[in-house]
């Protein structure tokens, strides 16, 4: 199946010995740390995973999958979605706030997907991102997690430990620069562990307040690692490191 993204205008930039160690360290740790939900199921469909997706916006996962299979059986497809009302989708979706501004958008977005989509969501990035409430983070998330294309899923917690791996501080990286790397790195089979992997990275590990590195499969490739490490040496090697832009 070929790659939605067809140029990978970082990839020049960053070592192919760089794009295989990533990878191959952060497949590994994705083997043995990922974590399950309903909506990283092989079986999962696009459906699914754009539901979850609007599910997991300020909610924690959590919440988003205790809630998500009452959801789904409640209103199977796009096209259930769209006869609803919205009273009665926010009612459902009571348990994980804002449940008034999420019927409406997932109403709006159902509604254009059966009008102009005959109820099944597009399989190419352009098309997805037209979408209402669609944006480049989960339009990437349906087509790697439930329609077996290579794309890179960047959210702001992927964003931040792409910035910490390869820039001096999170302003040099803006999001297209994040994005071209991203989709640089992404493995091109096994594109939905090396997302679901660096997802739970960004969750457990390189957290946004105190990153455990020495738990990072990623150090040896790590630009902030390899900073703080140097300045924690020359305060006198206490072993703690010195915060960075990227910290703040
Ligand atoms: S080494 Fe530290 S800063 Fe670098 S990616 Fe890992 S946890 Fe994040």
């Amino acid at each position: 199946m070929p790659s939605p993204t067809r140029r990978v205008p970082s990839l020049r930039r960053l070592e192919q010995s760089t794009v295989k160690a990533v990878r191959t360290r952060l497949l590994r740790w994705g083997r043995a740390n990922q974590r399950r939900y309903p909506w990283r199921d092989q079986q999962a469909t696009p459906y699914e995973v754009a539901i979850a997706e609007v599910l997991l916006r300020r909610t924690t996962a959590t919440a988003a999958a205790r809630l998500f299979p009452a959801f789904v059986s409640e209103f199977p497809d796009w096209a259930a979605l769209d006869k609803a009302s919205e009273k009665r989708i926010a009612k459902r979706l009571q348990p994980v706030g804002l449940s008034r501004q999420r019927a409406r958008d997932l109403r709006r977005l159902a509604h254009m997907v059966v009008r102009d989509y005959g109820g099944t969501l597009p399989t190419a990035l352009p098309e997805l991102l037209k979408l209402p409430g669609l944006g480049p983070y989960s339009a990437r998330a349906v087509l790697s997690f439930a329609q077996g294309r290579r794309a890179a899923a960047v959210d702001s917690n992927v964003s931040r430990v792409l910035g910490r791996l390869f820039w001096p501080s999170l302003k040099q990286a803006p999001p297209t620069k994040l994005q071209a790397t991203a989709d640089s790195l992404v493995a091109p089979r096994s594109h939905r562990s090396f997302n679901f992997a660096l997802l739970d990275l960004s969750a457990s590990v390189c957290r946004y307040d105190r990153p455990r590195c020495e738990k990072c499969p990623l150090r040896g490739n790590c630009r902030y690692f390899q900073q703080t490490s140097r300045k924690a040496a020359a305060n006198g090697g206490t072993g703690r490191r010195v915060p960075l832009c990227h910290d703040a």
